[in-house]
């Protein structure tokens, strides 16, 4: 089966580390033009442009805090001028601000509920009516293992994973008839700056909770994404793709 996404136009959020960077890679490789968004690394996105470009795609890349919903309207509006209609949208870009509840501030709290729930929210909101215009459409949120069973000192974390999917089953109902798929991939532990931050000790007892025994690679996350933004998954809408070595089943 070969995916072609060539006249495709896609933006990732957080495409510049990470999940959001092999997403990204994939669905150039596929021929999709692929724009992608970040926060901070302009370095590390301007490197994925380049790659990008390697598969003789179009790309750009976008500074946005998503989470803030002036600079997500105004980057949107930048897109829809300079490309048109983003046809796979990839709701990718989140954050963690891991303590116990009790020691959780509302700071923490709001912080993680703004980049990971209002961020998908603002950049949602404001791409359907194209994709509703176009009679297709794809969107893919990028959950959590951890949204569908909790973790110890992720409350916020996992009420914006868990929302999300929750989030994927709303607009896959509400957009069914109009030829957009809504669905969530829900990685596991997966190999990126966000994991690599915790200690080896934690990452080992990890592992031996995995009955893979070891964590993902991001380009395994992003193999799941692709399937769901393709062509091919035309009768895939509402699911939640767990790619977690067995981690939930
Ligand atoms: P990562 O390596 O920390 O990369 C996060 C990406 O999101 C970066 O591109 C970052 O941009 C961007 N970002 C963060 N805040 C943003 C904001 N306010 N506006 C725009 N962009 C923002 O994370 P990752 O591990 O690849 O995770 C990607 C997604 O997968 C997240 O939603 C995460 O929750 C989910 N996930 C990850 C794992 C895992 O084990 N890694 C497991 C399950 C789910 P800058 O580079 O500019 O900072």
């Amino acid at each position: 089966m070969k995916i072609d996404l060539s006249g495709k136009l896609a933006l990732v959020t957080g495409g510049s580390r990470g999940i959001g960077r092999a997403i990204a890679l994939a669905l150039g490789e596929a021929g999709c033009d692929t724009l992608i968004n970040y926060q901070h690394s302009e370095e590390a996105a301007e490197e994925v442009v380049c790659l990008l470009r390697q598969h003789h795609v179009r790309a750009k890349a976008y500074r946005a805090d998503i989470a803030d919903a002036a600079q997500a309207r105004e980057m949107l509006d930048a897109i829809r001028a300079e490309f048109g209609v983003v046809d796979i949208l990839v709701n990718n870009a989140g954050i963690t601000r891991d303590r116990s509840f009790l020691k959780m501030t509302r700071a923490m709290w709001d912080e993680v509920l703004g980049v990971n729930l209002n961020g998908p929210f603002n950049v949602t909101h404001a791409l359907l009516p194209g994709m509703v215009e176009k009679g297709w459409g794809r969107v893919i949120n990028i959950a959590s293992v951890n949204g569908q069973t909790g973790n110890f000192g992720q409350a916020n974390y996992s009420v914006t994973k868990g929302g999300l999917i929750a989030f994927t089953y709303t607009l896959a109902r509400e957009f069914a008839r109009k030829g957009i798929t809504v669905n969530a991939v829900s990685p596991g532990y997966t190999t990126t700056d966000m994991v690599r931050a915790m200690p080896e000790p934690v990452l080992e007892s990890l592992r031996a909770t995995i009955p893979m025994n070891r964590l993902g690679t991001p380009e395994e996350i992003a193999a799941a994404a692709l399937f769901a933004a393709s062509s091919q998954a035309s009768y895939l809408t509402g699911q939640v793709l767990g790619v977690n070595g067995g981690l939930y089943m």
